[in-house]
C-alpha cells in the first residue's frame, strides 16, 4: 500500500528521508556489520550518534553552554513526577491548567508539595489560553509550569509569563522544533520525541545547570536529573534507536534551514488550514483565533453523523488519524514537521469536497 497522510497526534509521522535512511541502514550501520539496535551504547558507534544528536538539537534550538541536554526515558509523564522530584525545594510551585497534560502534571507535582493554580482555561473546554495575571503568582515558588502547545485541545502561547526570578518550566513535547523559542527564557523545557522529533521511547530535557542537585534525598537514582547530566545520559542503557532516528530527524531538519525555516512552513500549513475552517459553511475551528496553535487543528461540524461519516471517507481516502480526542469530539489534524505542505492542501482540497457533497 501507498504511505497514507497520517494527521496523528503522536506517535505521529516522521520525515520520508529519515526512514528511507533507516531502512538503507538498519541492517549494517556505517560498516559496523550491525543494527545500530543490537549495538552496544558504549561503542565508538553509538558514541558519535548521541554526542552528534545532542550537537545538532544545541545547534538548532541555539541551546547555550550553561544548559544541560538530555536524552531520558520515561516519555514526557513521567517529567510529571521528575520535575516536583528534583526541583521542588521549598514545596510549592505556579502551574496554568490549559488542558489534561498540564493537569497531570499539577496532579503529579501535588504528590511533592502545593500546587498554585494562578489560571485556567477550563470553563471553555480549553479552548483559550488564559491571561495571567502577575498578582497571582508566588515570587517564592520553585518554580512556573505552563505547557506550551496543548495537543489535544490546540491552542498555544505566543506571549510568556514573566516569571523573574522563579524558573520557567515548559512541557514542549508537541512543539518542539516546530517555532523558534528562546531557550533562555526557561529553567526547565522537555519533549517526549513522538509528536515532532522521532520515535516514542526518548523523551529530551534541557535544563539550566544551577537547576541540577536541588534533588530530594530519598529520590530514586533513574528520576535524578543530576545523575543522568554526569553521565552524559548514558548512566543506564538509553532508548538508542531512538535516540538514533531523532539525530536522523535533526540532520534533516537541518538540511531544510533549520526552525526558523520549519517555523515558515508550519505558520503556511496552518493558514491553509485555518483560512479554509474561517470560510467554510460546514467546518469551523474550536479555539479562539489568537491562541491557535501551528501543529494540532481542532475542528467541528455541528453534527455527530457528519463529523463520524467525514472521518470514514477521508480515512478511506487515505487521510488517516482525524478522529478528534474525545473530550472535544469532531476532528483534529495534527500537522507537524513532518506534514508536508502538499498533505494539508491536498486535505483542503478533501474537505471542500466533502462540503460540496452533503450540503
Ligand atoms: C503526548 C504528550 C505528553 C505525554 O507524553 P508521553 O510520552 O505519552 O508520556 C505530555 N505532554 C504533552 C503536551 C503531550 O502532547
Amino acid at each position: 500500500m501507498e504511505r497514507v497522510y497520517n494527521f496523528s497526534a503522536g506517535p505521529s509521522m516522521l520525515p520520508y528521508e529519515v526512514l528511507e535512511q533507516a531502512g538503507k541502514e538498519i541492517l549494517n550501520y556505517n560498516g559496523s556489520g550491525m543494527s545500530v539496535m543490537e549495538m552496544s551504547h558504549r561503542s565508538k558507534w553509538f558514541d558519535d550518534i548521541i554526542k552528534e544528536a545532542e550537537a545538532d538539537i544545541r545547534e538548532l534550538m541555539h541551546i547555550p553552554e550553561n544548559y544541560k541536554v538530555m536524552f531520558l526515558q520515561g516519555g514526557g509523564s513521567t517529567q510529571f513526577a521528575m520535575i516536583p522530584l528534583n526541583l521542588m525545594v521549598k514545596g510549592k510551585c505556579d502551574l496554568v491548567n490549559t488542558g489534561q497534560w498540564s493537569k497531570k502534571a499539577m496532579q503529579e507535582a501535588k504528590k511533592f508539595g502545593t500546587v498554585n493554580v494562578v489560571a485556567s482555561s477550563e470553563d471553555k473546554v480549553f479552548n483559550y489560553i488564559p491571561a495571567l495575571d502577575s498578582s497571582k503568582f508566588d515570587p517564592d515558588a520553585d518554580y512556573f509550569y505552563i505547557t506550551y502547545n496543548n495537543t489535544i485541545y490546540g491552542t498555544r502561547y505566543t506571549t510568556l509569563p514573566d516569571t523573574g526570578n522563579v524558573p520557567l518550566v515548559a512541557d514542549l513535547s508537541s512543539m518542539i522544533m516546530s517555532e523558534d523559542i528562546d531557550i533562555t527564557k526557561f529553567g526547565l523545557a522537555f519533549a517526549g520525541a513522538q509528536k515532532n522529533i522521532g520515535p516514542a521511547g526518548v523523551t529530551v530535557v534541557i535544563i539550566r545547570e544551577d537547576l541540577l542537585g536541588k534533588a530530594k534525598e530519598d529520590c530514586p537514582t533513574m528520576l535524578n536529573y543530576q545523575i543522568h547530566a554526569d553521565a552524559g545520559s548514558l548512566y543506564n542503557t538509553p532508548p538508542c534507536y531512538s535516540i538514533y532516528i531523532a539525530g536522523l530527524v535533526f540532520k534533516w531538519l537541518k538540511k531544510m534551514g533549520g526552525v526558523s525555516v520549519m517555523q515558515k512552513v508550519n505558520e503556511e500549513k496552518a493558514a491553509i488550514l485555518y483560512d479554509f475552517l474561517d470560510n467554510s459553511m460546514m467546518f469551523r475551528g474550536t479555539v479562539v483565533p489568537k491562541d491557535r496553535s501551528l501543529m494540532n487543528v481542532p475542528f467541528v461540524t455541528d453534527d455527530d453523523e457528519l463529523n463520524a461519516k467525514f472521518i470514514k471517507e477521508a480515512t478511506a481516502a487515505g487521510f488517516v488519524n482525524l478522529k478528534g480526542h474525545r473530550t472535544v469530539g469532531g476532528m483534529r489534524a495534527s500537522i507537524y514537521n513532518a506534514m508536508p505542505v502538499e498533505g494539508v492542501k491536498a486535505l483542503v482540497e478533501f474537505m471542500k469536497k466533502f462540503e460540496t457533497e452533503n450540503k
